[in-house]
């Protein structure tokens, strides 16, 4: 059991190739995801949606370890134009990753044209962003929101507006680009509050952001999002608002505004219908690369009615929970 688990700690947690863009092209991509300590905050209290201290937090995960990893990553790697490194945590953490280690690795990837890493915004700091290769460097930032009061009582980010704005302004003064992560629907928010809460974000974050990836809620296991969920006291954004705040938030910034949901189509993801899913995801995934709204031209459906009713009887009743569900089920709703 001890060597298995050695062996784990030095291998990262999955690598796979995907499409991403670069300088305005489609570019392909190379993704690794690192084992390490794990997020900080997730071990302290945890942003409600998050389950990732489920997958992350492992002891002994040092840079013997991270360095085996990176030699893991360096066999699977092709030569991407882009590579992005995640730890489901901060990348500038030292904690996560040593400083020293952190300079191997992205002298690893040299040849590459981007490199992405995400991180909390404490660890942007003059000393954690000294000898980046500015060039080359996308830092992405988990804003999730830009009003406090959702920060701190829906998602319990555990920092403010201000710590983001702070930390994008820091990175944007180097020459570096920012990536900022908007959060769809955290609970407690009706369909519509979750729709103008990104889409005003959206705008926000627009002056600081090179690019913005909308991330609706993926319900995960043993988080507070799952146990609402589990009561029917949350539902999932529809893909009906992603679009509508995607197609929104491009137009109103000019930047880059695009979602790569996990778990779309499922209860336990973004989701519609059923029955339409598939097209609006494909559009989805088409406006992320070409920014066109005409991606989004002719996409109907009958649920599409249900959508917009739900909107209106959530707003009339004053309610975040899945109203529909309720109904459905004939559970009432006290
Ligand atoms: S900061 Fe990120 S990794 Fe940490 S608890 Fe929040 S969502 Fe999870
Ligand atoms: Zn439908």
């Amino acid at each position: 059991m001890r060597t298995e688990a050695r062996d784990r700690r030095g291998s990262p947690q999955a690598i796979w190739k995907e499409w991403d863009i670069v300088d305005g092209r489609r570019a392909n991509a190379m993704v690794i995801i690192l084992r390490t300590v794990g997020c900080w905050w997730s071990r302290k209290q945890g942003c409600l949606m998050c389950g990732y201290n489920q997958a992350a937090s492992e002891s002994g995960i040092g840079e013997e370890q991270l360095l085996s990893q990176l030699e893991a990553a360096k066999l699977k790697f092709q030569g991407e134009e882009m590579v992005k490194i995640y730890t489901s945590g901060s990348f500038l953490d030292d904690r996560e990753v040593p400083q020293s280690t952190r300079k191997l690795i992205l002298e690893a990837f040299s040849s590459c044209q981007r490199i992405l890493f995400e991180s909390r915004p404490e660890f942007v700091t003059e000393r954690s962003l000294s000898d980046l290769p500015v060039e080359k460097v996308e830092v992405a930032l988990g804003l999730e929101s830009a009003d406090d009061l959702v920060l701190g009582k829906c998602i319990n980010k555990g920092f403010g507006v201000s710590d983001y704005e702070r930390a994008a302004r820091l990175i944007k003064g180097k020459g570096m680009r920012v990536r900022t992560y908007l959060l769809l629907k955290p609970p407690y928010l009706t369909e519509r509050q979750a729709m103008l809460d990104t889409q005003s974000s959206i705008r926000f974050s627009s002056r600081f952001s090179d690019s913005i990836s909308v991330n609706p809620v993926n319900v995960q296991r043993d988080t507070l999002v799952e146990s609402l969920f589990r009561r029917g006291d949350y539902r999932p954004p529809w893909l009906w608002s992603l679009v509508e705040v995607l197609r929104e938030g491009r137009s109103a910034t000019g930047v880059r505004v695009f979602s790569s949901p996990s778990g779309a189509g499922t209860p336990r993801g973004v989701h519609n219908c059923g029955k339409c899913d598939a097209a609006v995801m494909a559009a989805v995934e088409r406006f992320a690369f070409s920014q066109d709204q005409k991606e989004f031209e002719g996409l109907d459906c009958e649920c599409k009615a249900r959508w917009r009713a739900q909107l209106e009887l959530q707003d009339a009743m004053g309610t975040s929970v899945d109203v529909d569900r309720h109904l459905a089920d004939g559970l009432g709703l006290d």
